[in-house]
């Protein structure tokens, strides 16, 4: 099983399937403006090839996302503060 991000050909408009198995993969279809996280990276520099007219697609997470800011889990709701 695997879950997909569907995106248009630029080239001829027909959708093109891009499948990972780095989410939950539960063969669910997400759009490309709004892809879970882990599947986002898996997907990152992927090329397909539309299956109409050949043209190759690549799948990219924008530059200025590729860090997060992460949290410590931590009981006091101080602790995160930055210095
Ligand atoms: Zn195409």
């Amino acid at each position: 099983m695997y879950d997909s991000v569907m995106v248009k050909c630029f080239n001829c408009g027909k959708s093109v399937e891009f499948q990972s198995k780095a989410g939950k993969c539960r063969l669910d279809k997400f759009l490309a403006r709004e892809v879970p996280m882990e599947i986002a990276i898996d997907l990152h520099e992927t090329i397909e090839v539309c299956k109409k007219c050949g043209t190759k697609i690549q799948l990219s997470i924008p530059e200025g996302m590729l860090s997060t800011r992460m949290f410590v889990d931590a009981p006091d709701d101080n602790f995160n503060e930055e210095d």
